[in-house]
């Protein structure tokens, strides 16, 4: 089912009776999500993910703009009525039925044309268990399941409707480091398998960008920029973005621009074209530096952190505006620790030119 939001916007009331400050928590969300994609709404807290998702799902009304599934217009429709399956953070499951009860509830109260017989719901219910690899603990409490395990079940629990849309928000979020990296890639099977529209939401950026077809990342309540992980990784419109996708985080420097040369402090690290001159933001990629005798960029090392096939360099700059500096390079490379200074020389397309000001990407041309 394709999904198309246009200009969708909510805005709370103040709460606060001295002040008339609305929250405006999402502001003219406009996008098209392809039938069968996942695409992860990404953003820091209090970016108005859920909220967007909560209107998508129909549980919170939209102050302005519309929501279609398909070429219907849903806007005004209710939760119940829109066909979508609902994950939460903390899995919501009752804790005094079982797992197979868990998974039957959604389907006992349809009614009309949708009503289903005993084993309709019985077989639906092991098809969604078996889909999320739970039809063994069927008999069993939620409460004697593990955190991955519950997850799973409040997954099937979405899934047994068959919705049009599937909604995950924060499933991830209370699961130790280990399941969380299982269940993401569960969470991918699974949507690949039944081929369900998912639009999930998360704060954690590595997150979205591993199972996500397209992501969408949020502040303050506006998009800032959609596409593909890598494409979004490779080429980020503000300094934001730059600076929210990326672990280890992106490298950044006060810096300038004059007769066609990039300079952070007195280093003068790349010749470029079609920039004017001015006072930039310069940002580069970890994996961006190159250790090399009589490269330009010229940092006071810290520490070197051996990772197997990687090398972190921990290293520190004047003009740098991140507390330290971290690049990430072969361990082949060879780094002389004795030396005050490890001089890099940096690569075009890991560097990014931000305004100084409006945190825009500045183009350029590598000269
Ligand atoms: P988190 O990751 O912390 O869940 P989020 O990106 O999902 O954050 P939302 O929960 O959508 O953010 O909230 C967006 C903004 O709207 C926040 O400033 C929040 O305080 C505000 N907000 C959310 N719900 C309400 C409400 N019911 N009344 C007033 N303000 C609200």
């Amino acid at each position: 089912m394709k999904v198309e939001l246009q200009n969708l916007t909510k805005i709370f009331p103040s709460r606060n009776k001295k002040s008339n400050e609305e929250v405006v928590a999402v502001n003219d969300f406009t996008l098209q999500i392809p039938d069968g994609k996942l695409v992860g709404l990404l953003g820091p807290s209090g970016c108005g993910k859920s909220t967007t998702l909560y209107m998508i799902s129909g549980l919170q009304k939209p102050s302005g703009g519309k929501i279609f599934f398909g070429e219907d217009d849903v806007t005004e429709l209710t939760a119940e009525n829109r066909g979508v399956g609902l994950v939460f953070q903390n899995y919501a499951l009752y804790p005094h039925l079982t797992v197979k009860q868990n998974i039957l509830f959604p389907l006992q109260n349809l009614k009309g044309e949708y009503k289903l017989s005993k084993q309709q719901m019985l077989d639906r219910a092991y098809e969604a268990a078996r889909l999320v690899q739970i039809d063994e603990l069927m008999d069993r409490k939620p409460s004697e399941l593990s955190g991955g395990q519950q997850q799973r079940v409040a997954i099937a629990r979405a899934l047994v409707k068959m919705p049009k849309v599937l909604l995950l928000d924060e499933p991830l979020s209370n699961l130790d480091a280990r399941l969380r990296l299982q269940t993401r890639e569960e969470i991918r099977r699974i949507q690949k398998e039944t081929g369900i529209t998912t639009i999930f939401v998360t704060h954690d950026q590595e997150e979205a960008m591993s199972i996500s077809d397209m992501i969408v990342v949020m502040k303050l309540g506006v998009v800032q920029q959609v596409g593909k992980p890598q494409d979004v990784y490779d080429d980020p419109t503000n300094l934001f973005v730059a600076k929210f996708l990326g672990t280890p985080p992106i490298n950044v420097f006060e810096g300038r621009v004059e007769n066609g040369t990039v300079y952070i402090g007195d280093d003068a690290v790349m010749q470029v074209s079609g920039v004017e001159d001015q006072l930039v933001t310069v940002a580069i990629r970890p994996e961006g530096f190159i250790p090399e005798d009589n490269g330009p960029l010229c940092c006071n090392l810290v520490s070197l952190e051996v990772m197997g096939r990687d090398v972190s360099v921990v290293s520190k700059h004047a003009a740098a505006v991140s507390p330290i500096i971290r690049s990430i390079i072969n361990s082949d490379a060879k780094i002389d620790t004795s030396a005050e200074c490890v001089r890099y020389s940096l690569k075009p397309n890991k560097i990014f030119l931000f305004g100084k000001e409006d945190e825009k990407r500045i183009y350029f041309e590598v000269k």
